[in-house]
């Protein structure tokens, strides 16, 4: 029975593994499709326009604003971030389950515009272990790690708007559990009303000729 994709944003501190983890899914299992934002952020050492972001200037960003082609956009320490699109439409529509990994802001206006979005947070093991992380990356600046654990502060109020919890302490077990609940997702009522539909049409024919 092939429907719709699902629309899978998750979300989590700066520094709690996100992107390694979102590799890791796209590698072990094959429904996902990962979206790739735009961003006026200057890319890091070793990131490459077109496959980590696409890199923006002010402008360029703006206009995509005004043309309506993002999903949903905002502003995260200094910089705008936004996912483009054409590429979740085409991709939901070919039943693929589209990962967008965003930020509290941006996944709190997917779920208003698509109810049906599953939210996902992944979770340090612990706050040491983040400011770990963070530091650890290498890429950052004292001053860009203070801000974005001070960002992780204001983050961490927000978390019961997420349907799922997942602590990211072992990669592969983490993106096993994140594959689960997106696997229990499908088997919701509500994105299988047209099998459900089916089978009621199907029982009461059956019914109807037995009596
Ligand atoms: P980073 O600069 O570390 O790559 O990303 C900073 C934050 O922006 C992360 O929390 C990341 O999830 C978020 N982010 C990346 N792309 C988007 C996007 O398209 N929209 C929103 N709202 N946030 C994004």
């Amino acid at each position: 029975m092939k429907h719709k994709g699902i629309l899978v944003v998750v979300s989590g501190f700066s520094g709690a593994g996100k992107g390694t983890l979102m590799k890791r899914m796209i590698q072990a299992y094959d429904n996902y499709a990962l979206s790739v934002s735009m961003t006026t952020r200057l890319p890091r050492e070793g990131e490459e326009d077109g496959r980590d972001y696409f890199f923006v200037s002010k402008e360029a960003f703006e206009e995509k604003i005004g043309q309506d082609g993002l999903v949903e956009y905002a502003c995260y320490c200094d910089n705008y971030y936004g996912t483009p699109r054409e590429y979740v439409e085409e991709q939901l529509a070919a039943g693929k389950d589209v990962i967008l990994e965003i930020e509290i802001q941006g996944a709190l206006k997917v779920k208003e515009k698509f109810p049906t979005a599953l939210l996902l947070f992944v979770m340090p093991p612990s706050a040491e272990e983040l400011r770990r992380r963070l530091v650890g990356r290498g890429t950052e600046t004292e001053e860009v790690i203070r801000k974005r654990l001070e960002r992780a502060v204001e983050e961490a109020r927000g978390i019961e708007s997420y349907d799922y919890i997942v602590i990211n302490d072992d990669l592969g077990k983490c993106a096993g559990e994140l594959h689960s609940i997106v696997v229990a997702a499908h088997h919701a009522p509500f994105r299988n009303e047209g099998f459900i539909g089916n089978i009621r049409q199907e029982l009461d024919v059956l019914v109807k000729g037995e009596k």
